[in-house]
């Protein structure tokens, strides 16, 4: 099987921890409902799932969390809030670097926010280091819908097994391995750097026609003695029945 040419992650739980409890907090502090309801309300309600898709500006969801929870800062005390609750997985940022050292385009695929999306690239310098995003909100969609992988492909110019897929939520990995993507569950940044490491030395667009390692130019031309067998032994064999 040839090597995948480029590596999806998903975003929350894999490259970013997150704690919707944090910005509960200091959100009710400035409200008139508990912490744990304006966490509820926040993460559980389809208020999130309609920002996420992008139905909801900034705006809305800041009008709509301030009549339900009293708050009453600012909307950019509240953007700091909502959005302040992340933390980075340093061994997949460390993963990640060395893949695009080698040269393999990485990628996040998230369903995500303005307001998460804004902080992220404010705030955390290892957001940049990616080839491009594919963030829910943009496009009206959300994983595991099938519409959000099928901007994937288009923004990659890739598809089925070139595609090497992680994602904490096992109905989004099974999304990308309806579409023939190679898609794993992540459940740790070594099981995750496992994986990559035995779909062997990923290849990089560039990489293939800058210089072909001897290896990999002897395992190309034992492939094809292979195929060239392969056909000589069934040709025989159908001359000789
Ligand atoms: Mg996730």
């Amino acid at each position: 099987m040839t090597k995948p040419k480029a590596v999806i992650f998903d975003l929350g739980k894999v490259l970013v921890d997150f704690d919707y409890s944090i910005a509960g907090r200091r959100i009710a502090a400035r409200g008139r409902v508990s912490a744990k309801a304006v966490q509820e309300f926040i993460d559980h309600s389809p208020l999130l799932f309609r920002f996420e898709t992008g139905q909801v500006s900034q705006e809305q969801f800041f009008a709509e969390v301030r009549a339900a929870t009293g708050f009453r800062g600012t909307i950019e005390e509240f953007s700091e809030f909502f959005a302040d609750i992340f933390t980075t997985i340093e061994p997949m940022v460390k993963l990640n670097a060395e893949l695009r050292q080698r040269g393999v385009p990485t990628y996040i695929f998230s369903n995500t926010n303005e307001l998460a999306i804004s902080h992220l690239r404010g705030r955390f310098p290892f957001f940049s280091q990616f080839n491009d995003y594919i963030l829910s909100y943009k496009h009206g969609a959300m994983k595991p819908d099938g519409r959000l992988y099928e901007v994937v492909e288009r923004q990659t110019g890739l598809r089925g097994t070139d595609l090497l897929y992680f994602d904490d939520r096992a109905e989004n990995v099974a999304a990308g391995t309806a579409r023939g993507w190679r898609a794993f569950v992540h459940h740790t940044p070594e099981q995750t750097r496992e994986i990559i490491a035995s779909t062997d030395r990923l290849e990089s667009p560039n990489e293939s026609s800058r210089s072909v390692s001897s290896f990999s130019a002897n395992r190309v031309a034992l492939k094809r003695s292979a195929s060239v067998l392969k056909t000589v032994a069934k040709s025989y064999l159908r001359a000789s029945r």
